[in-house]
C-alpha cells in the first residue's frame, strides 16, 4: 500500500485557471489576442528603466516604497494605504484568505473573473455564484444573497470576461446595501481603459470606508503583465491585515523599476486607452454589421470585447478559423460560455485580419 499527503477537499474541488494559449493545437505560435495584453507593448521609458534596475543578486524593497510614493501621488492616497502584489491576482487571494475561511461565503457574479473561485475555495470558503442581468452584474440579485455568512464579495468593474461595467451609482447602491462587516473588493484590472467621466468611484468608496478595497494592475494598460505587479488600496487595517501574508519580496527589482517609469509615462497610457477606444468601436460597428448573422458584441468598457455567436456560426467554428488563420483568441467553455468568443483589442492591422475572417465565416461579404 502507498500513502501520500492528501490535500485538503477544498482543494481538490478547485478547477485550475486556465490562461490565454499563444499556440494552435499543432503547437504554431499564434498572435495573441487570448489574454488581454497591450497590443502598444511596454512604454519605452519603462523598458529603459529595467537596464537601470537594481541587480538582480539583491532582494528587492520588501515595501516598494518608491513605487507606493508614486502610485500614491498619481491617485491622490496615502502610500500607507497602498499594498503591492505579485500581480493583482496576489491581492485577491490575500483579501480572501485574511478575510474568509471555512464556513464563510464568499460572493461574485456568475461569469465574473475566475480567479474568485479559486480565492475562495483555497481558503475553504464557499463560493456563491449570483445570477447575471443579460451577462452583466445584477447589483439586486447579489445583495439578495448576503447572509450572516458572507465575508467578502467580488465585483470586477468593468469585468472580464464580458467587458460589462458598472456605473457610479450601481457601485454606490452596491456599497450601501452591504454590512459594514463584508469586505468588498472593487478589481479594476481595467479602470484606466474607461474614459475619465466613466470613473465608477471605487478609490473614493476605499478611501472613505473601512471595508472597501480596490486592486489595480500593471498588467493592462502599462504593458507588464510579464513583470507581475498589482496594487490594492483600502482603510489601514485592510492594508496592515494583507502586509502580514504577503509575499515578503513580492515585487521584483526590474518589476518595481518599470513601473515606477511606466506610472510616470501618462503619455503612453493615453494613447493606448485612445488606441484602444477607437479600435474597440471599429470592431464593435463591423460585429453589428455581422448581426443578422447571429454574432452579438456585448457593449465593453475593456480592452476586449466578449462575442455571442446565436446563429449557425458557432464560437468553437469561429475559433478554429481564427487559429487557421493566425490569431489565438479566448474561446471559454470552461467558463459556462461555450457560445462566447473573448477577443482582446489588438492592432488595428489585427483587427482588420480578425473581422475579415469572421466577415467570411458568416457569410456577409
Ligand atoms: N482581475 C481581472 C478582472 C483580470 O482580468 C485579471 C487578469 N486576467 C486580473 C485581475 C489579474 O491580473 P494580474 O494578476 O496580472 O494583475
Amino acid at each position: 500500500m502507498t500513502t501520500a499527503p492528501v490535500p485538503k477537499s477544498w482543494i481538490s474541488a478547485i478547477q485550475a485557471y486556465v490562461p490565454g494559449k499563444s499556440a494552435g493545437a499543432d503547437g504554431r505560435p499564434l498572435i495573441k489576442l487570448s489574454a488581454n495584453e497591450n497590443p502598444l507593448g511596454t512604454s519605452a521609458l519603462a523598458l529603459a528603466a529595467r537596464a537601470e534596475a537594481v541587480a538582480p543578486a539583491a532582494y528587492p524593497d520588501p515595501d516598494s516604497k518608491a513605487l507606493r510614493a508614486a502610485l500614491g501621488e498619481r491617485h491622490g492616497i496615502d502610500p500607507a494605504r497602498i499594498v503591492m502584489g505579485t500581480g493583482s491576482d496576489e491581492i485577491l487571494h490575500i483579501a480572501a484568505q485574511a478575510y474568509a475561511g471555512p464556513g464563510d461565503e464568499v460572493i461574485y457574479v456568475r461569469y465574473g473573473f475566475s480567479v474568485y473561485d479559486i480565492a475562495a475555495r483555497r481558503c475553504g470558503a464557499t463560493p456563491v455564484v449570483a445570477p447575471d442581468a443579460d451577462y452583466g452584474t445584477d447589483v439586486d440579485a447579489l445583495l439578495a444573497l448576503v447572509t450572516e455568512r458572507t465575508r467578502v464579495v467580488f465585483v470586477a468593474n468593468p469585468n472580464n470576461p464580458t467587458g460589462s461595467f458598472l456605473p457610479r451609482g450601481e457601485i454606490a447602491r452596491l456599497h450601501a446595501g452591504l454590512p459594514a462587516d463584508v469586505l468588498v473588493v472593487l478589481d479594476q484590472a481595467y479602470a484606466e481603459y474607461l474614459a475619465p467621466e466613466d470613473d465608477d468611484g471605487a478609490l473614493a468608496l476605499a478611501a472613505a470606508h473601512n471595508n472597501v478595497l480596490v486592486t489595480r494592475t500593471f498588467s493592462k494598460i502599462y504593458g507588464l503583465a510579464g513583470e507581475r505587479i498589482g496594487w490594492g488600496t483600502g482603510a489601514p487595517g485592510l492594508i496592515d491585515a494583507l502586509n502580514r501574508i504577503r509575499g515578503p519580496f513580492n515585487v521584483t527589482n526590474s518589476g518595481q523599476a518599470m513601473a515606477l517609469a511606466a506610472v510616470a509615462d501618462q503619455a503612453f497610457v493615453t494613447r493606448a486607452r485612445e488606441h484602444n477606444a477607437a479600435e474597440r468601436a471599429r470592431f464593435v460597428a463591423a460585429l453589428e454589421a455581422m448581426g443578422n448573422h447571429g454574432l452579438r458584441p456585448l457593449p465593453s468598457q475593456a480592452n476586449f470585447v466578449l462575442v455571442l455567436f446565436e446563429g449557425a456560426l458557432s464560437a468553437e467554428t469561429a475559433y478554429q478559423a481564427l487559429a487557421e488563420a493566425g490569431y489565438i483568441v479566448r474561446w471559454l467553455p470552461n467558463q459556462g460560455l461555450p457560445q462566447a468568443l473573448r477577443i482582446t483589442i489588438g492592432t488595428s492591422a489585427q483587427m482588420d485580419d480578425v473581422t475579415a475572417v469572421l466577415r467570411r465565416l458568416t457569410g456577409a461579404g
